[in-house]
């Protein structure tokens, strides 16, 4: 388990390791266009080369791209379902230019389109993206915080959409949404509980990165609020229940303000973690 946050690619990607190095990450998740909108800056082989050479000499040791905000492959008109799946892919394949592990995304929100329809096209969506991709940047659906009609709220709805897709897809957990989806992480039998429905639908192994982040909702508030890690609803015994059952990197997701000190609660939980 390494720990880090996300980071800002101001001035080029280029200068996110050294970012990331600097507010003590050990791994970094970063965008790699304006998660807003907009043509995305190539990625020339020599910025490509700098990139590695910067990962190596800022001591860090992956990088995760977070897909742009306005994805959304359950949408109702098939211009944005196509640009979402065409952005998504883009973003696999500049991911693998610079040797990212993985591109996680939001699958999108479906409106008042019936639920298993939504379903369907979501996951065809997710195929579209990954039909003949052979890049080494690995696809995985975030997990939702469960507001209006979003959808992969529940790790039911994950599991049946990537049955649907077709591909062996993994999943980011993001604790502030679980929590906003009405998955107690805090307490040790409500923990116990969530590792049991996650075991019997997508399966622990599926859970590749944690997005770590305190919520400012209540459990079951159904909104996005990230919080400083121990300053939430969540507290720190959420994160030291976490760190035991899953053993893949965990990215704060936090205000620049403290997120140097959620680096190091978080790096601090983990030495609490049994053998
Ligand atoms: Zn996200
Ligand atoms: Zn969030």
């Amino acid at each position: 388990m390494k720990v880090g946050c996300h980071v800002s690619i101001a001035g080029g990607i280029v200068n996110a390791p050294q970012r990331a190095a600097e507010l003590g990450c050990e791994v970094f998740q970063m965008f790699t266009r304006s998660p807003q909108g907009g043509k995305a800056p190539e990625i020339t082989t020599e910025i490509s080369k700098q990139f590695k050479e910067e990962m190596k000499k800022w001591g860090q040791d992956n990088c995760y791209i977070h897909a742009p905000y306005y994805i959304n492959f359950a949408s109702s008109s098939k211009a944005i379902r196509s640009a979402s799946a065409r952005v998504v892919r883009e973003e696999l394949e500049r991911g693998s230019l610079i040797n990212a592990k993985y591109v996680m995304f939001h699958p999108g929100s479906a409106k008042e389109m019936d639920r298993k329809e939504a379903l369907k096209i979501t996951a065809e969506g997710m195929a579209k993206v990954m039909n003949g991709y052979d890049g080494s940047t690995e696809l995985l659906l975030e997990i939702s915080a469960g507001a209006g009609n979003v959808m992969g709220d529940t790790f039911e709805e994950l599991a049946e959409i990537i049955k649907l897709s077709g591909y062996d897809l993994g999943i980011c957990l993001d604790s502030a949404h679980i929590f906003a989806s009405g998955y107690d992480i805090k307490s040790k039998e409500g923990f116990q509980k969530t590792v049991e429905i996650i075991k019997k639908t997508v399966g622990l192994e599926k859970i590749q990165l944690i997005h770590a982040n305190d919520s400012k909702i209540e459990l079951g508030g159904r909104k996005d609020r990230h919080d400083h890690i121990g300053d939430g609803k969540i507290g720190e015994s959420g994160f030291a229940n976490l760190v035991v059952v899953f053993n893949c990197d965990f990215i704060a997701e936090t205000k620049d303000d403290k997120v140097r000190e959620d680096i190091k609660v978080l790096k601090n939980t983990r030495f609490g973690k049994k053998a």
